[in-house]
């Protein structure tokens, strides 16, 4: 079933060159600037934003997995792909596509500050409203969302809906 749009195409291209604009600005002249994508998530979103950045940048992966009940995230996080580079002296700006809880991006912006950046900042495609559990605040945010499972635009469900233009809602089956 087609997930019912909740952001639309034509919405997060607009959005998307805006938050460029705003990182362009605050980055102008600084050297160093590495655009750090939490996998696999981000990776349309970092493709997209990284081609509209005029600042010199390079782009870093990791992968992260939290551990939890279903669902819900835990806090508890392993990192099971690190970046290939060293971070140290960098202005890292961390990519991510969705804030729940908020405990995966806390648990990786204290990894990283260990590793003495020249900063660390933080950009997230989307966030849920009203979920965060712990203080992490995000320097450039796409969209507000309400507490519904989202898809598209590199969210998945079992790995499905990732190259979707937009981000949907799906619908629970058998419900
Ligand atoms: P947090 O640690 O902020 O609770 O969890 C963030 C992670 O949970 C995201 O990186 C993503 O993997 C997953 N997640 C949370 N909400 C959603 C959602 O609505 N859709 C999808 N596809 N993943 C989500
Ligand atoms: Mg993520």
């Amino acid at each position: 079933m087609e997930p019912k749009t909740l952001i639309s195409e034509a919405d997060i291209r607009r959005r998307v060159s805006e938050l460029a604009a705003q990182i362009s600005r605050d980055y102008a002249g600084k050297e160093n600037v590495v655009l750090l994508a939490v996998l696999k998530g981000a990776f349309i979103f970092l493709a997209d934003l990284a081609r509209q950045l005029p600042v010199p940048h390079r782009v870093e992966f990791m992968a992260l997995s939290s551990y939890g009940k279903g669902s819900a995230s835990s806090g508890q996080v392993r990192v099971e792909m690190d970046v290939r580079d060293s971070i140290e002296g960098s202005h890292v700006i961390v990519i991510e596509d969705i804030i729940d809880t908020g405990r995966t991006l806390r648990y990786l912006i204290d990894l990283l500050k260990t590793r003495h950046p020249a900063s660390v900042a933080t950009c997230s495609l989307v966030r849920k409203q009203d979920r965060h559990e712990v203080e992490v605040e995000i320097d450039y945010l796409g969209f507000d969302i309400p507490d519904v499972f989202v898809v598209g635009y590199g969210l998945d469900y079992a790995e499905q809906y990732r190259t979707l233009p937009y981000i949907g809602i799906v619908e629970p089956s058998g419900s």
